[in-house]
């Protein structure tokens, strides 16, 4: 799927507003954003903002630049899911898990506005977009997709309210039965900042545990996440 940078994304269902960024294709190339070339900073922060994704079992990517090879070998020219980005200048954007291939194998350039969302400094405030997956991930009545989403996303929000509403989560069992593990992965996600501190895990449901086990073992100051961790 093939969209130009910045423009409103559609290409699934999502409870937020969306800006695409890096769904490159055969029609428009790199999509030459005049932006200068990326920088090893740039290159960092991309890819420290590119370990968890999500959307994974909606849609399947491979590189139109790079010559087709045999299903199992694409590794790196393929994958599966989206990272979103969560500005600090309120825009949400979403990209391919392919991006950081476009940027190391075909010099895509990601345009300055993204850039400079993504290293603004300080935590992303609670906002409106936390508050929204929040509510969604807590309703019954929501499309279960948009809240498994939900679960993955809101551990962007450093803040005792993202905390409090996975925590919440955990205990739906109807949600817990498709995505207690990325739940727990959240949950698990948020436990070293000091607004965690006396949180009790041990009577979780197990898979969510499995989840906060997981989080812990690739903590986010590892030095060499890989891209599309979870
Ligand atoms: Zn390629």
């Amino acid at each position: 799927m093939e969209y130009l940078d910045l423009t409103p994304y559609k290409y699934f269902s999502f409870p937020l507003p969306m800006l695409t960024v890096g769904w490159l294709g055969a029609g428009h190339g790199a999509q030459d954003s005049g932006a200068p070339p990326m920088t090893a900073a740039d290159l960092r922060t991309l890819r420290a903002a590119s370990r968890r994704r999500g959307m994974i079992t909606l849609g399947w990517h491979s590189c139109d630049f790079c010559p087709r090879v045999e299903d199992w070998l694409e590794g790196s020219r393929s994958g599966n899911g989206e990272y979103h980005y969560y500005g600090r200048d309120g825009n949400t954007y979403a990209a391919p898990v392919m991006i950081m291939h476009y940027v190391e194998v075909h010099a895509y350039r990601l345009p300055l506005q993204v850039r400079q969302a993504l290293t603004t400094p300080g935590e992303l405030p609670w906002d409106g977009r936390a508050e929204r997956l929040a509510e969604v991930l807590l309703a019954p009545s929501a499309d279960m997709e948009w809240r498994a989403e939900a679960a993955i996303d809101l551990a962007h929000w450093h803040d005792p309210r993202a905390l409090a509403a996975l925590r919440q989560a955990a205990y739906d069992e109807e949600l817990i039965s498709i995505a207690g593990h990325d739940v727990g992965i959240s949950i698990g996600m948020l436990l070293s900042f000091d607004f965690a501190s006396g949180l009790r895990t041990e009577d979780l449901p197990l898979v969510v545990r499995e989840g906060i086990t997981e989080a812990l073992r690739h903590p986010a100051q590892d030095e060499h996440p890989a891209a599309g961790l979870w």
